[in-house]
């Protein structure tokens, strides 16, 4: 029989401990939602109501849930091979997922190095970033740079890079050595011109730079004009330094081209890809590198890169990988992102004038906007989302930003809706 909401909850409440979630007022005081299935853009609770899903369930969901020809192809690899180890050994379809990866990503990275999630990706890359002057004889760069309010994951190495204080501060001791800069505050130029004096000053220190292209997801949406990251690109080439993009939620059109660093017409040395990488249906995420990283650990076996997850090029995830790129492809996903975009845009510009809201901003399928002081633990969004929850919309903000990054794909009805429900929850808390 099967189990109702309260069974459930009560289960979760005695034993599971929540990502990104203050324990105590969860176990007090939330009634979490609980999810049954979940179809196109809309998830189901247990009650079967239905939620338009706001941020495509972590960023992730690029083609919405279940998306049937994804669905077909996992169960039909199911069917043959489940798991597989990458070492020394490969198969047709992380074969050819590299190979399709690398024909859409930005030219000159024809490298493909499989790992499991957005924070691996980042990781593959700092270590062969550091690998790679260890053994080509610049050892003394060790050092990294990323932006004040950089989000790059969740291991030791991805954290170093964080910049959001609240997720930092107690690991900051033991990181490795990261300079943060600002992205924008005080004017583009003044930040441009820190970005560089802070290259020019450490370039022989640092094995590179990472930035999240254009938009800062977890810090708040920030959006950077393409510019800083021309910079960056010039500025990096002209001391020598790798460049790593984290395309981890930028990537697969979520701002509107394939990749954010079209914005900008750059080629990094690095860059890491994930969640919408399988559309969200499976843990797994890539990092690709130039030629000349690549080269930089041919020779001699100890210049391998001795790295390597046990679900890295897993066959169900390298599968649905493919499928993905071909939905892509054959359904014009990033051609549809553009009427998507500009509709997100034109709801977002018309609520800066409401009481309380500031910093409107949009960017291909992404629309924020701030309610007060920006930071992670303001609870402004929450009342939001209470309100979107009634309404049936599911509206998770950042802190005091309250935003939408829904299906790609979501159509063009529903979005109507789920704008709709977020300016009548908007109303609802600023009155
Ligand atoms: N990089 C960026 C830019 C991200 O937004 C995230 C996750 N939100 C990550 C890395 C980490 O990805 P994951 O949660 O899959 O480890």
């Amino acid at each position: 029989m099967a189990l109702r909401r309260e069974q459930i909850v009560a289960s979760d409440k005695r034993h599971l401990w929540h990502p990104y979630t203050a324990m105590g007022p969860y176990l007090s005081d939330t009634e979490p939602l609980v999810i049954d299935s979940a179809q196109g853009a809309r998830l189901f609770d247990r009650d079967g109501k239905a939620y338009l899903d706001g941020n495509s369930s972590w960023w992730a969901c690029l083609l919405g849930h279940r998306h049937p020809r994804i669905v077909a192809a996992l169960c039909e690899q199911a069917q043959k091979l489940c798991h597989t180890s990458l070492a020394g050994v490969t198969h047709e379809h992380a074969a050819l997922l590299a190979e399709e990866l690398v024909a859409v990503a930005p030219p000159g990275l024809p490298r493909v190095f499989f790992s499991d999630n957005g924070s691996t990706a980042v990781e593959v890359a700092l270590k062969l970033a550091l690998q790679y002057w260890h053994q080509n004889g610049r050892p003394e760069r060790r050092r990294f740079l990323a932006l004040d309010g950089a989000f790059h994951g969740e291991t030791l190495g991805a954290t170093a890079l964080g910049g959001v204080e609240v997720f930092r501060r107690p690991f900051a001791s033991v990181v490795l050595d990261c300079i943060h800069v600002p992205p924008a505050k005080g004017g583009h130029e003044r930040a441009f011109a820190a970005l560089e004096q802070a290259v020019r000053a450490h370039a022989g220190e640092l094995a590179a730079v990472v930035l999240e292209p254009v938009v800062q997801g977890a810090a708040g949406m920030r959006i950077y004009p393409p510019e800083y990251l021309r910079r960056a690109r010039s500025i990096t080439e002209e001391h020598d330094v790798f460049l790593i993009l984290d395309e981890v939620f930028t990537g697969y059109g979520r701002t509107g081209p394939m990749w954010a660093s079209e914005h900008a017409g750059i080629v990094p040395d690095l860059v890491c890809i994930a969640k919408g990488f399988t559309a969200g249906t499976l843990p797994m995420a890539a990092t690709l590198a130039s030629e000349r990283v690549f080269e930089g650990f041919l020779g001699d076996p100890e210049r391998a890169f001795y790295y390597g997850h046990t679900f890295c090029g897993n066959p169900l995830g390298a599968r649905v990988a493919r499928e993905v790129l071909a939905i892509y492809r054959e359904e014009k996903i990033l051609a549809r992102v553009a009427d998507g975009a500009a509709r997100i845009a034109r709801a977002f510009a018309g609520w800066g004038g409401l009481p309380g809201v500031s910093g409107v901003r949009s960017i291909g399928m992404i629309g924020a906007l701030d309610l007060g002081q920006q930071g992670y633990l303001e609870r402004a969004g929450w009342r939001v989302f209470q309100e979107g929850l009634k309404r049936g919309a599911y509206l998770r903000p950042l802190g005091s930003t309250v935003y939408v990054a829904p299906p790609l794909n979501i159509a063009e009805e529903e979005l109507e809706l789920l704008l709709g429900i977020l300016e009548e929850s908007l109303r609802a808390v600023l009155t």
